[in-house]
C-alpha cells in the first residue's frame, strides 16, 4: 500500500521524510506542491530531484478523493460531491460573499449524534473521514476556484459545518486544521477557520490546547428540556457544562467570542420567552448569535419559524446588547443550505453500535 501524503501535516510529513532518509526542507517542498500548487503527480514537482520523485512514486501518493459531481447555484454558491469509497459521498459547499469566500467542509460520512432537525443526523453514521479526505475538499475547491485577480486565494474562510460532528473525529480534524493554518499548506488565519460543534465538552477542552481556532457552538435551545429533545448529546453534556466549556475555550481562542448557532424551529424554540431565557443562559459568555432559519428536508416534521417571529426573537437579543445575525439561505436550488447536506451515506451498520457506546459512556 502506498502512503497517502495528504494524511500528514508538516510535522507528520517531516517525520515521514526522515524515515525515508530525506531532509526536512524536502517535506516542506512537497507540502507546498501538494497544497499551494495543487499538484497530485510527483512528476509535476519540478524542483525535486529525479531520484526523489522516483522514490516517492514508488512508495507514496497524493490521494485526493474522486469528484462525483459539481454544481453551481443561481446565487453563485458551489457544491461538490466527493467519492469517499463504497458508494459513499460527502459534500463541500462554497459561499461567495463580497468580502470573503467561505468553504463549508464535512468531517464525517453521516453523523451519529442524531439532532432531530438535521438531515445528516437523520441518515445515521457511516465513518470518520481521513485527514486526506477532509483536506481533499479544500484541495478540490481551491483547484476549481483558483485565485482572485489580485492573486489572493478565493477561499479566505473555512467552516467545519458540513456533514458530521468535527470533534467526534478529533485527530483527523486537528491534522486537517494544522494543514489549513500552515504557511506551507493553505496559510489560513486561525480567526478565519471555524469549528462548529454540537457541544462535545471534553474535545472542546482539548482543541483549545491543541489547535485553537474560532469556535461555533450549536446551541439551538435555551433550556435543557428543549435541548435534550432536539440535540440528544445534551443529555450527556447539559447546558451549564457547555457554557463553562465555552468560557474555558475563550481563554485560549483567537477570537474573543463564541458564535452560538440557533436554528429557528416554529413553535419549538422560537418564542419570546426562549429568547429571554437565552439572555440569562449566556450572561457570562462573550458571544454572538447566528439565527438559522430551519432548512426543510423531506419528512423532517419541522417548520421554519415565520420571518415575523425570527424578527421578534432577534430584537429581544439585540435590545439586550447582543450581536445577532440572521443567516441568509444560500444555494437552496442545489440543496446546499445548512443542514441539507445529505451526500450519500450508505451502509449505516455502525449506527447502532455508536449509539450504544454513547449511552454506555453516559451511564
Ligand atoms: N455537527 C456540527 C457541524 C455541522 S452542522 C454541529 O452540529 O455544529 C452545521 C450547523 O447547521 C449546525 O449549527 C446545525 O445545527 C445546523 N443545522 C443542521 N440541520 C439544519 C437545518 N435543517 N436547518 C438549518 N440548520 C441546520
Ligand atoms: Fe450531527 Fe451537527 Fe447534524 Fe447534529 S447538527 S446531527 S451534530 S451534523
Amino acid at each position: 500500500m502506498k502512503t497517502n501524503l495528504l494524511n500528514y501535516d508538516l510535522q507528520g510529513l517531516t517525520n515521514h521524510f526522515a524515515q525515508m532518509g530525506e531532509k526536512p526542507f524536502r517535506a516542506r517542498q512537497v507540502m507546498r506542491w501538494m497544497h499551494l500548487g495543487g499538484a497530485a503527480d510527483f512528476d509535476d514537482m519540478t524542483d525535486l530531484a529525479k531520484s526523489l520523485r522516483a522514490k516517492l512514486k514508488d512508495r507514496a501518493e497524493v490521494g485526493v478523493p474522486d469528484l462525483m459531481t459539481a454544481q453551481k447555484s443561481r446565487d453563485g454558491t458551489r457544491k461538490w460531491l466527493l467519492d469517499v469509497g463504497t458508494g459513499n459521498g460527502v459534500e463541500t459547499v462554497f459561499i461567495p460573499e463580497a468580502e470573503r469566500g467561505t468553504l463549508c467542509i464535512s468531517s464525517q460520512v453521516g453523523c451519529a449524534l442524531e439532532c432531530t432537525f438535521c438531515s445528516t443526523g437523520r441518515q445515521g453514521f457511516n465513518r470518520n473521514l481521513s485527514a486526506a479526505e477532509i483536506i481533499g475538499q479544500l484541495w478540490w475547491a481551491n483547484k476549481a476556484l483558483g485565485v482572485t485577480p489580485k492573486n489572493e486565494r478565493v477561499i479566505s474562510n473555512v467552516v467545519m459545518m458540513g456533514m458530521g460532528e468535527p470533534l467526534a473525529n478529533y485527530d483527523n480534524v486537528v491534522t486537517a486544521l494544522s494543514i489549513m493554518l500552515d504557511d506551507h499548506g493553505y496559510g489560513l488565519s486561525r480567526r478565519r477557520v471555524t469549528v462548529s460543534t454540537s457541544g462535545m465538552v471534553p474535545q472542546m477542552d482539548r482543541l483549545k490546547e491543541d489547535m485553537p481556532v474560532a469556535l461555533a457552538v450549536s446551541l439551538h435551545a435555551s433550556n435543557d428540556a428543549v435541548r435534550n429533545e432536539i440535540v440528544p448529546l445534551n443529555k450527556k453534556y447539559p447546558l451549564t457544562e457547555l457554557m463553562a466549556a465555552c468560557r474555558r475555550y475563550l481563554a485560549k481562542a483567537p477570537r474573543d467570542f463564541v458564535t452560538f448557532e440557533y436554528v429557528m424551529l416554529d413553535g419549538v424554540n422560537d418564542r419570546p420567552e426562549h429568547a429571554r431565557e437565552l439572555l440569562t443562559l449566556v450572561r457570562d459568555v462573550p458571544c454572538k448569535f447566528n439565527l438559522i432559519p430551519f432548512n426543510p428536508f423531506p419528512h423532517s416534521g419541522y417548520q421554519r419559524s415565520s420571518n415575523e417571529n425570527i424578527r421578534i426573537f432577534r430584537d429581544i437579543l439585540q435590545q439586550a446588547g447582543l450581536v445577532v445575525t440572521v443567516r441568509k439561505t444560500r444555494g437552496d436550488d442545489i440543496d446546499a443550505a445548512c443542514g441539507q447536506l445529505a451526500g450519500q451515506v450508505r451502509d449505516k451498520t455502525r449506527r447502532q453500535a455508536k449509539w450504544q457506546q454513547l449511552h454506555l459512556e453516559k451511564g
